[in-house]
């Protein structure tokens, strides 16, 4: 038994990040910033809505493979409420599926559509499922790596360099906006640019919008309501970060038909079906009314404000999100530059737990002096955070 036990594919992502920053806050009592879930529970009356299903019997046993009918309809009458003014409209009955989480939408996207040896171009700092799904499905990943403007506070992405990434083994980008962890929103002129890109090189997309409603300037854009999108391009959404349930694990994705038929293929051998009650109440929080969603976004964008201006005041440059609920700082103004020793101490010399950026990054230098802080915990617990920070 002298061969490894952890096959070469996943060899090199051994356990997450997650996992010992968050050992790291209970043993030490910090305030926990790293890990994005948020402190309070979504709306009561979704929460209620699940018991309801519970009690009633609707949702305990498999549901339908590709989701239960109220919950596609609500998908696709979300998608149409939100979007529909950008053309953009599905089938509930032909494409929308529901999954395990936008996690499981991700997974069995690249599982489905990609041939061992295809690559794929994902924005580099990535979510961290993106690289080991990627690795699963035997494709091969290509980086192209937001750049962090400090004049302008913010990551941007060099379309140049995008282009030059496509090569005739290219099979499809995975993009992610609003982007986890930069909290970058990738602009009308870039998603333009983009989907210019695919549709000349005829790549397919998936595209993974599960912060959708937490865009703080301006409107959220589905790739998909580009010119030549809607044909091409896997959409991705989750109840998780919508509505705060994120141990709920109820995501969705929207595509036409063909490409729906794929991923279930790859879907129904991963999970089958999950969640059953919860999709009932995924349902009706998909049809709350237009200022739950203006509220959230509301309530973090003043998150997002206590948090940076405390940043700020400690000592970090902050890259100050566009969206998502993750803020982004360069520690070497306080003068550190590596992420992951900063990290491992800042427990111990502050109370508060944060994430080095390196671990969403191939080119883990570049990513060396970064380090994400999430912002989806009660104001007072912001404040306290950013009291404790200014000890630095
Ligand atoms: C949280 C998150 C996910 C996972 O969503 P689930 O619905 O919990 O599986 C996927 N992508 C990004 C960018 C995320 O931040």
């Amino acid at each position: 038994m002298d061969r490894p036990l952890l096959n070469r594919r996943l060899a090199e992502f051994g356990t997450t990040i997650f996992a010992e920053m968050s050992a790291l806050a209970v043993r030490t009592g910090s305030i926990n910033l790293g890990q994005g879930f948020p402190d309070a529970d979504g709306p009561e009356e979704v929460r209620e809505a699940a018991v309801r299903a519970l009690r009633d019997g609707r949702g305990n046993q498999y549901p339908p493979g590709p989701g239960i009918p109220e919950l596609r309809t609500a998908v696709a009458a979300h998608q149409e409420r939100f979007y529909g003014h950008r053309g953009l409209s599905y089938d509930p009955d032909t494409e929308v599926l529901v999954t395990a989480g936008a996690t499981e939408a991700i997974a069995a996207a690249l599982l489905a559509l990609l041939e061992p040896g295809d690559e794929v171009i994902a924005l580099e700092p990535y979510y961290d499922s993106y690289a080991a799904c990627i690795a699963m499905a035997g494709g091969r990943r290509v980086p192209v790596t937001l750049r962090p403007d400090p004049e302008a506070g913010a990551y941007r992405l060099d379309l140049d360099e995008l282009r030059d990434a496509v090569t005739d083994r290219t099979r499809l980008i995975l993009l992610n906006t609003p982007h986890n962890p930069t909290g970058t929103v990738l602009s009308p002129e870039e998603l333009t640019e983009i989907a210019r890109l695919a549709v000349e090189r005829d790549l397919l997309v998936i595209t993974d919008e599960v912060y959708e409603h937490l865009v703080f300037e301006g409107a959220h854009l589905p790739l998909a309501s580009f010119p030549g999108m809607r044909e091409r391009t896997v959409t991705i959404g989750s109840a998780g970060k919508t509505f705060s349930f994120t141990g709920w694990k109820v995501g969705w994705a929207t595509a036409p038909p063909e490409l729906i038929n794929a991923v279930r293929s790859a879907k129904q051998f991963l999970t089958y079906v999950s969640a059953g009650p919860f999709q009932y109440a995924v349902a009706e929080a998909l049809a709350l009314p237009d200022d739950y969603f203006t509220g959230l976004r509301d309530d973090l964008r003043a998150k997002r404000d206590v948090l940076a201006h405390g940043l700020s005041e400690a000592g970090f440059r902050v890259y100050r999100p566009s969206g998502t609920y993750f803020i982004t700082t360069d520690i070497r103004p306080l003068g550190h530059d590596d992420g992951f020793a900063f990290c491992r101490a800042l427990p111990e010399r502050a109370g508060v737990v944060a994430i080095p950026n390196a671990v969403f990054y191939d080119h883990k230098e570049v990513g060396a002096p970064f380090v994400r802080f999430a912002f989806c915990k009660s104001p007072e617990v912001l404040q306290e955070a950013a009291d404790r920070l200014k000890r630095l």
